[in-house]
């Protein structure tokens, strides 16, 4: 396009999270961080999104539906998924006819007809063109990652509804995995844990602060006391405990397990000489997940692989789109769109 146009035209950048969905508008920097999530009055009526949507979860009666339609990594209810893309686009607040490019990360695992609504629904918005690419290449590319080069590298992106795993080199995921266990999981599994240890209920959302404020799966971590309230499950009266901050080990060890089990797996699958690759280069945490901590000690004790953590691991796979519309030449081949 020419300069002129360039100008007049805002590109978007869109990290298309199972939890959290992140737009990167050019020249105007990050303009929307907000959940997934999309509520509907009856007959589709859209009635919140986003923050607003997200506070209305499984408080709301049967004329409201509360829907995260990215909650396993796929486009669960297309519908959903399609209001919920425009409603982010709207809320860039960038006037439908001055939308030029729009570059989404999508989870490996989706399917083509998934692909095509995606890019329809961003089309309804306005967008001029639209591109898709993997998330882990995304968020390689915002790490800063030769992408291109022939160096293997690992990214583990840990987000809400999945796992993602992928090798990356000459431009391309090599070896992928996504498991449906990830941040939604862990939060759970906290929810079992006080039902089944404590006979006490948590709601999931006091579930997910404790594990963001307190988690850790080391005992390296371990030395604050974490106040947990609940209610007790035989008489639903309320209920209150102190705990050391070691009990969250206990709690998750199972799904760190199959996410630790997952990246094992995906290690296996590699060729002897890419494996050598990442023995230098080692194994890069991303998305929310990664930030809990001792996550990358304990990977690091089983694979015997380097583990770091991403700085800014929540906007890896944003600062991938924002990186893509900056240098749009550079990556186009790397991406998707509707041929
Ligand atoms: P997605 O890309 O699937 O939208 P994100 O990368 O935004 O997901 O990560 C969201 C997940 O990360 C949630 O499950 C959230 O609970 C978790 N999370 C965010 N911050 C932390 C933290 N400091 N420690 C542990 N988990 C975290
Ligand atoms: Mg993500």
């Amino acid at each position: 396009m020419y300069s002129f146009l360039n100008n007049f035209f805002t590109n978007l950048g869109i990290d298309l999270g199972t939890a959290n969905t992140i737009v990167y508008a050019d020249n105007r920097g990050y303009v929307v961080n907000q959940p997934s999530v999309i509520a509907f009055k009856k007959g589709l009526q859209v009635l919140a999104f986003g923050t607003e949507a997200k506070e209305m979860l499984g408080k709301t009666g049967a004329a409201i539906s509360v829907i995260r339609p990215l909650a396993d990594g796929v486009i669960a209810d297309f519908e959903a998924g399609e209001e919920l893309i425009k409603a982010f686009i709207k809320s860039a607040d960038v006037p439908r006819y001055r939308i030029g490019r729009v570059v989404m990360g999508v989870p490996t695992g989706i399917t083509e007809v998934e692909k095509i609504a995606v890019i329809e629904s961003a089309e309804q918005a306005g967008a001029r063109e639209v591109y898709l690419i993997e998330e882990p290449v995304a968020a390689a590319i915002g790490l800063g990652l030769d992408v291109k080069g022939h160096d293997a590298h690992m990214i583990v992106d840990i987000g809400g509804g999945t796992t993602d795993i992928a090798v990356i080199n000459y431009g391309g995921i090599v070896v992928d995995n996504t498991i449906r266990v990830a941040g939604d999981e862990l939060n759970e599994a906290i929810v079992r844990y006080f039902k089944n240890q404590y006979q006490m209920r948590i709601g999931e959302f006091t579930a997910e602060r404790m594990k963001i404020d307190f988690g850790t799966v080391t005992e390296k971590y371990n030395g604050k006391a974490v106040t947990v309230k609940g209610l007790d499950i035989k008489d639903g009266m309320p209920k209150q405990l102190i705990l050391p901050s070691s009990f969250f080990i206990e709690a998750l060890h199972d799904i760190i397990e199959v996410i630790i089990n997952a990246v094992m797996g995906t290690l296996e699958k590699l060729p002897a000489e890419l494996v050598n690759d990442l023995v230098d280069r080692g194994i890069i945490l991303s998305g929310g997940g990664a930030l809990l901590k001792g996550l990358d000690d304990v990977i690091r004790e089983r694979t015997t692989l380097p583990v770091s953590v991403a700085d800014n691991a929540l906007f890896s796979v944003a600062e991938g789109t924002r990186m893509i519309i900056e240098d749009f030449k550079n990556y186009k081949n790397l991406l998707m769109s509707r041929s």
